[in-house]
């Protein structure tokens, strides 16, 4: 009798939710870390996404594995950024809703609290993280290292930055395509050399298109933080996002509510300018934390101008308190 190929998918996925990752005390399925298992014949094969800490877990796999009778052989094919530790994406579900601040803020927060931190500004249709952050237009420098020719990425404000736009010339649209496309965000993934990062925050392009989905399924992402404004109408975009990061199995990590309301500067009082509720009604149909919720600042605006990120020159404030909020927790779970 032929072997029952999706029993056989169940037995292995059942062995590998034996394997818990200690820090995050959940098991490498459950964590999106196993990807793209095929049972072929008497064959295991399965990409598996860690971070540079994680290698001891390529073990238990094997060892977990070797306890099925009919497999003959298990190909593991490892998928990590040299140095990275974490890999974390920042997504929404379309553009303008403040993804490209709450990265460049986190990031900032995050280094604030003394993590080696480097951000990725993959959003190919608006790469402006480089003004974000005070950098005009600067020359790549591409290094030859042992295993070939690597991209060199920016230091500015203690954050490693390496973003498309710096490939582009000032002004011109991207417009890249299809397989040159693929091309260059598979490179940005797996070209440059970041040294030692406890974090690597990858600004994710807007939407659900080719780019997303490539740059979801080949990196090491360990989970999402999805960036929605409060009105109903954003909230659909955002289900669409999230359906995208299930079926490639990224945990959401949580929700960050932007221009939640307007602070008065005369009465203090809080007016929901894009409504309310939201980002709430998200986070308990996703079953996943809000992680903060972010006022209308006039400061966030300038400060992204001129490349002052309010969670540096104002972490007391509502805004900057949020983000400094967020790093913390990001902290908790993840050392
Ligand atoms: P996205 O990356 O989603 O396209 P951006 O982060 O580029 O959005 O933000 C769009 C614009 O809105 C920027 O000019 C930014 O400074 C501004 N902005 C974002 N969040 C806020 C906020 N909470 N208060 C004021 N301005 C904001």
């Amino acid at each position: 009798m032929q072997p029952n190929p999706d029993s056989r998918q169940q037995e292995v996925i059942q062995l590998l939710k034996q394997v818990i990752e200690p820090t995050l005390k959940n098991d490498i399925v459950s964590l999106g870390m196993v990807r793209n298992l095929r049972i072929v014949d008497d064959y295991i094969y399965l990409r598996f996404y860690i971070g540079s800490h994680q290698h001891q877990l390529h073990k238990e796999i094997q060892s977990v594995l070797s306890s099925l009778s009919w497999c003959k052989k298990t190909y593991i094919q490892l998928c990590t950024i040299p140095g990275v530790k974490i890999t974390l994406a920042v997504s929404s579900g379309k553009g303008g809703v403040g993804k490209s601040t709450t990265a460049v803020n986190i990031a900032a927060a995050l280094k604030l609290q003394g993590a080696k931190v480097g951000l990725l500004d993959a959003d190919v249709y608006g790469p402006n993280i480089p003004q974000m952050l005070g950098i005009g237009q600067a020359d790549i420098q591409v290094i030859h290292t042992p295993a070939g020719e690597k991209f060199l990425p920016l230091e500015i404000q203690g954050i490693k930055l390496m973003s498309v736009g710096l490939l582009a010339e000032p002004n011109r649209p991207l417009a890249w395509r299809g397989p040159v496309l693929h091309k260059i965000i598979t490179q940005f993934l797996q070209d440059v050399e970041w040294g030692e990062l406890d974090y690597l925050l990858i600004d994710l392009p807007p939407g659900t298109g080719d780019a997303q989905i490539t740059i979801v399924q080949e990196s090491p992402i360990c989970g999402v933080i999805l960036v929605t404004t409060p009105q109903l109408v954003a909230i659909s975009d955002v289900r669409r996002n999230i359906h995208m990061f299930r079926q490639v199995g990224v945990p959401v990590l949580g929700i960050v509510e932007n221009m939640s309301y307007l602070i008065c500067s005369d009465c203090g009082s809080r007016t929901p300018i894009f409504g309310s509720g939201g980002g709430e009604k998200l986070a308990a149909e996703l079953q996943a934390p809000l992680l903060g919720q972010i006022p209308i600042d006039p400061r966030i605006c300038s400060g992204g101008d001129t490349g002052h990120p309010i969670a540096v020159t104002n972490s007391t404030s509502g805004a900057g308190e949020v983000f400094v909020q967020i790093a913390t927790a990001l902290n908790a779970t993840f050392t």
